[in-house]
């Protein structure tokens, strides 16, 4: 049937072309297939009338059977119609603005009817604004579902008279002139083993539900549906990439890596550093390119793992390099790589948009005929201009800022593309990370460092600054550090900055010169002062750090002990866990104090509690995303995967995990999807690689 559902929306009757085009603009609806697979977005119970007696505070959608005694218009500011309707217990008035003319000639007094709409109270009266009405002896006769579909609309519809009403019957007509043959579209054995319902049988109630029960599994036989084949590219693709996208194969182990890990190696490596590096060592020795993210929560040790990693490069002949997203970090990172790297032999360079055009052409050159072996940088990196004598690995740090299109620019750079290693330390959670990144593998690094202190996280209100200034006092007498951090939101960038200033001065105030010193960087600086700050800061020189959120990523002064996040409740989780990482580094006890004001909202209530409870990365990125939904996430927005009809990433996680295992059974029994039971998934796989949208060839 498939031909059919192809009809353009204006040929189903009740449409026509001026119709067509609105449903075009304001819903994306083109085909019949289109309104088929535009689902309610919430139901009403219709079985449920009210009294007017009964109506509350409450502005829910009721129905109500009564007769309309008064019809009276109101001039004025706009002009209205205003009917008092009444039933044996009250009077409400239901309210027109416009179609008032029509509308009080078909009203007919003392009638029973059924009023349906949205009740409004005002003090002790009841209003209704544009009811739905109809004749009771007509409303008993009327077949009607338990369920009322509401589909989602648009102010536009609505003025243009295109109501839920006129949607439902819609898509009425398309059951009657399709005769609701929709073509299933999973194997047999799935829906067996999967307990899903036909498709024919799903597509009827999620429109017409007959019962709450029959609603639900047609919810989830369509989420289940609409997440597996999501996974199912996402995993296809994946094996196509190992099948057939080459990578250096980089088969030995050598020099460089023996001699660091033999005579240079600063401390022992964690478990958890060892096993990853082994992953990625058996990843990048394989004749495939390598496409991994590397996850470890702030402080477990990520950037050793990428040394070892560029010198497994090294010792195949080949080029590294780490992209930071800021500055600061990548010349963080540099001072680092260069110092761990000391007495190798290597040659570390970093490249920034504040790198002078002599040493700029210096880099150019050397990238150039091979001698540099390891370039850090910014964004800088993705110039046109840098080119590489051959990119074997790229490092990429702190992923979320960087869009997809930044990774592959990198690939370009080469003809067989780099092996490429991203780095968070945003701990998705596993079944979100498949969905998004399904053509990454992950690593993890679950494991600190010994000898680290949880350090402990407290919340204090703005009227307790004194006792925290106090504990400050304590803590730099006993020779450690603070940070002190202040939001900064693109938005309201300017009441920040003045913010920001003003807490700095306050603070030199309350810890003066000569007994104190106190820094500030923040994103408006010149990045050599920052840097020049920083460095002041990381050497003991100040006690306390005043900054934006420029210091979120990376940076490391392990006599750090204090973070006094300032605003706290304007803060992400994820920010405020990637703050709280930059303390907590050396071996003694770290604290985050979160500042905030009185008042907080549920939400900012929550985010500090979580806070102030657990340390786990991945707890906090739970509740995070339970908290804001998925197209919040850091780069969720660019995937273009959670661009869902039905399902729901957060909500629906299970039906993912569900989905995504029976699409990895699949996949292993019949890759190429040939087998004849197949061949309808295989159609809709097709076409949805094909056109980026499942929901037009799911029909
Ligand atoms: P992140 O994963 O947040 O990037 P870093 O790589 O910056 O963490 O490491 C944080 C700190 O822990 C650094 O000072 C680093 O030298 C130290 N470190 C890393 N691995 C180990 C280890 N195995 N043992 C002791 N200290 C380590
Ligand atoms: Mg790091």
């Amino acid at each position: 049937m498939s031909s059919i559902l192809q009809t353009p929306i204006e040929f189903l009757k009740g449409v026509g072309p001026s119709r067509a085009q609105l449903l075009r603009k304001e819903l994306g609806i083109a085909t019949y297939a289109d309104l088929a697979n535009f689902f309610p977005n919430r139901y009403i119970d219709r079985t449920r009338y009210y009294k007017i007696g009964e109506l509350n505070q409450s502005s829910a959608e009721v129905q109500v059977i009564g007769k309309i005694i008064h019809v009276k218009t109101v001039e004025g500011k706009g002009k209205r119609l205003v009917a008092t309707f009444a039933d044996e217990t009250g009077q409400m008035d239901l309210v027109w603005f416009q179609g008032i003319k029509w509308i009080r000639e078909s009203i007919k007094i003392g009638v029973p009817i059924v009023v349906f709409g949205k009740a409004a109270a005002f003090g002790n009266m009841h209003s209704m604004a544009h009811p739905e009405i109809e004749l009771l002896s007509e409303h008993e006769q009327s077949l009607r579902t338990v369920l009322q579909p509401v589909y989602p609309s648009t102010e536009m519809l609505s003025n243009r008279g295109i109501s839920n009403r006129v949607l439902v019957r819609m898509v009425h007509q398309l059951f009657v002139e399709t005769q609701a043959n929709f073509a299933e579209t999973l194997p047999p054995d799935l829906i067996r083993n999967a307990n899903l319902i036909p498709k024919k049988a799903a597509m009827f109630n999620i429109h017409f539900p007959k019962s709450s029960e029959a609603l639900a599994v047609a919810q989830f036989r369509l989420k289940f549906e609409e997440l597996f084949f999501i996974q199912l590219q996402l995993i296809s693709k994946n094996l196509i990439r190992k099948h057939k996208i080459k990578g250096h194969p980089f088969k030995q182990v050598g020099r460089y890596f023996n001699d660091f890990y033999q005579n240079h190696l600063p401390f022992e490596l964690t478990g958890a550093q060892k096993r990853v590096i082994k992953e990625i060592r058996n990843d990048m020795g394989s004749e495939a390119q390598m496409n991994r993210m590397l996850q470890g929560d702030v402080g477990s040790g990520k950037t050793m793992v990428a040394l070892m990693s560029m010198l497994i490069a090294l010792d195949n002949g080949f080029q590294s390099c780490l992209m930071a997203p800021t500055e600061i970090l990548a010349s963080q990172h540099f001072k680092g790589l260069s110092e761990m790297a000391k007495g190798l032999g290597v040659n570390i360079r970093i490249l920034t948009g504040s790198v002078r055009p002599n040493e700029r052409k210096v880099i150019h050159e050397e990238l150039e005929n091979g001698t540099l072996h390891i370039l850090i940088g910014t964004h800088a990196l993705l110039e046109d201009k840098v080119r590489f004598h051959n990119l074997g690995l790229a490092v990429i740090d702190e992923q979320h800022r960087f869009g997809v299109e930044q990774r592959s620019k990198l690939w370009k750079k080469n003809d067989i593309p780099p092996h490429v290693l991203v780095m968070t330390a945003t701990p998705i959670p596993r079944t979100l990370a498949m969905s998004l990144y399904g053509d990454l593998d992950v690593s993890v690094i679950d494991e600190l460092p010994p000898g680290r202190k949880p350090i402990q996280t407290v919340h204090r209100l703005d009227s307790n600054r004194l006792k925290v200034w106090k504990f400050i006092r304590d803590e730099i007498a006993k020779g450690r550090q603070i940070y002190i951090v202040y939001p900064l939101i693109e938005e309201s960038a300017k009441l920040d900055y003045k913010d920001l200033m003003d807490g700095y001065e306050s603070i030199s105030r309350d810890f003066p010169l000569p007994q104190y010193s106190v820094s500030i960087v923040h994103g408006k600086m010149k990045p050599a002062d920052k840097d020049a700050e920083m460095e002041r800061f990381s050497k003991g020189k100040t006690n306390i750090m005043v900054a934006t959120t420029v210091i979120e990523v990376g940076v490391n002064v392990p006599n750090a002990s204090v973070m006094v996040i300032e605003s706290a409740e304007r803060f992400g989780l994820s920010q405020l866990h990637q703050l709280r990482g930059r303390v907590g580094r050396g071996a003694e006890q770290s604290y985050c104090i979160l500042m905030t004001g009185h008042k907080l909202s549920p939400d900012s209530k929550t985010r500090m509690d979580t806070m102030v409870r657990t340390n786990d990365g991945f707890e906090i990125a739970e509740v995070d995303l339970k908290l804001r939904g998925p197209g919040d996430l850091m780069g969720t927005q660019q995937s273009g995967v959670l661009n869902l009809r039905i399902a729901d990433i957060v909500r629906d996680r299970d039906i993912l995990a569900h989905a995504r295992a029976f699409a990895i059974q699949v996949l292993r029994e019949d890759p190429t999807m040939e087998k004849p039971e197949n061949a309808a998934m295989r159609h809709v796989y097709i076409e949805m690689t094909r056109k980026q949208n499942i929901w037009n060839y799911i029909s």
